[in-house]
């Protein structure tokens, strides 16, 4: 069914669907072109559209082979339209899922073209911002690259920035998706061109791997690791390679390569790439568990490998226990950085130390004051008791042996030692009984 967008162009047949709308395969008056139509609330978005119209010439200049051009967009009615160039192949997601990992030598081909086209937008001030296999095109009618990899495009530039400007009304909001995200975005800093570099290096990670680095259940764990976890190694790698992944996914921007580098040194890498086969690298969580992690650490068991989905990390959102290395370019606007099994033992002793010392100290002068005081109070009962005792036998004594011609000096004996004991223990002892004066 074909329908007129604009006045000079007609679109025939859906060829993909994304996030922001549907993608038509059209004609134009140059010939066949790929036509974006975006989803009504947004084509209806006065703010977005005057956005779109204002970015027009950014977004149309950008010419580049290794970036999927737009010819031209049109606004019509409620029809909001990029009109692109149509790449006659698949996105990068759709063949991981369709086909697995890549060869090294066919990643590092298709990832250094991405780069080349970062490169061009960069120098031309755009940031991408949503750099992800479904954003990068592989053109398979083009002539392959070295070792038969297909040629790749990437598209969507700026679009992301420009669809979510309008609702992005709290100064917070976050443009992205969160398993390609750079730290510095969490973090809430202005998002430059080594955001691209982090998202392009998770994706080179991920089509060699078959996982992202950190992602994997919540959104929210997913953007904590970014922040402060190190990244995991992919075993079998060539140590060149991972050296630059590694760089690129540094904590700190400034530390990562720039487009034009990164895709120097993949290019560097492809001669030494020639045999190696796709990596069978275990699903995240088996690596983890059984690589890269310390005994006590957080086990991660499973991956999920269902139609439709692609292999991710899965497991507990903060790990507790710090691996055993921890991250060395974590060294700017990020100084998180988790103590060794060693610091932590080590403190642990320090607080023991602190607590037979320092808390003790305050106590010991209390406990001692107290001693002393029950020591005084058992000393004052002996000699009231044996008072009390000396008293009953004199006057057993005295009661016993003698007439009344005594009796003021037996009585003021009595009184005496009632009084004393009364004084004393606050109550009559039992002996005192006998002590009664005899009326
Ligand atoms: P969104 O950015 O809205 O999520 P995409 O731009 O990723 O949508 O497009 C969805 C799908 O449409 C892509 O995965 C791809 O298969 C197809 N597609 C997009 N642009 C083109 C193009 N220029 N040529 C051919 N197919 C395209």
């Amino acid at each position: 069914m074909a329908r007129k967008i604009g006045s000079r162009y007609t679109v025939h047949q859906v060829i993909g669907r994304g996030s922001a709308g549907t993608v038509w395969l059209g004609e134009g008056p140059d010939g066949p072109v790929a036509v974006k139509l975006l989803r009504e609330d947004l084509a209806s978005d006065q703010v977005l559209v005057g956005r779109f119209v204002q970015e027009r010439t950014a977004l149309t200049s950008l010419d580049h082979p290794r970036v999927v051009g737009v010819h031209d967009m049109v606004v019509d009615g409620s029809d909001l339209a990029l009109v692109m160039e149509l790449v006659q192949g698949t996105d990068l997601r759709t063949r991981l899922e369709r086909d697995g990992v890549l060869t090294p030598r066919h990643a590092v081909s298709v990832i250094a073209d991405v780069a080349d086209g970062l490169a061009a937008a960069h120098a031309a001030g755009i940031v991408h911002r949503d750099v992800k296999p479904e954003n990068v095109l592989l053109d398979l009618a083009a002539p392959p690259g070295p070792g038969g990899a297909p040629r790749a495009k990437l598209t969507d530039f700026g679009i992301a920035r420009l669809v979510d400007a309008p609702r992005r009304t709290r100064a917070t909001r976050i443009i992205g998706t969160p398993d390609y995200l750079a730290p510095e975005i969490i973090e809430g800093l202005e998002p430059r061109a080594a955001v691209d570099i982090y998202a392009l290096a998770t994706v080179l990670y991920e089509v060699l791997a078959g996982f992202t680095p950190f992602g994997g259940g919540h959104t929210g764990a997913v953007l904590r690791r970014h922040v402060t976890e190190s990244v995991p190694p992919v075993p079998g790698l060539p140590d060149g390679l991972w050296r630059i992944i590694a760089e690129c996914l540094a904590k700190a921007p400034a530390s990562r390569l720039r487009a034009a580098e990164l895709a120097e040194r993949l290019r560097e890498q492809l001669p030494g790439l020639d045999e190696l086969p796709a990596l069978a690298v275990p699903a995240q969580g088996k690596l983890l568990a059984e690589e890269a992690l310390t005994p006590g650490e957080a086990v991660y068991a499973e991956a999920e490998t269902g139609p439709g989905t692609h292999r991710r990390r899965r497991g507990p959102a903060v790990p507790l226990v710090p691996g055993p290395s921890p991250d060395s370019t974590r060294d700017t606007h990020t100084s998180l950085r988790r103590p060794s099994p060693h610091e932590l033992a080590s403190y642990a002793a320090e607080s023991d130390a602190q607590r037979s010392n320092a808390v003790p100290a305050a106590h010991r002068k209390g406990r001692r004051a107290l001693v002393r005081r029950r020591r005084t109070i058992a000393v004052l009962i002996a000699v009231v008791l044996l008072l009390a005792g000396a008293a009953a036998a004199f006057a057993a004594f005295a009661g016993g042996g003698g007439g009344g011609g005594r009796g003021g000096g037996r009585e003021g004996g009595r009184v005496g030692a009632a009084s004393l004991a009364g004084s004393v223990l606050a109550a009559p002892s039992p002996r005192s009984a006998p002590l009664i004066p005899r009326l």
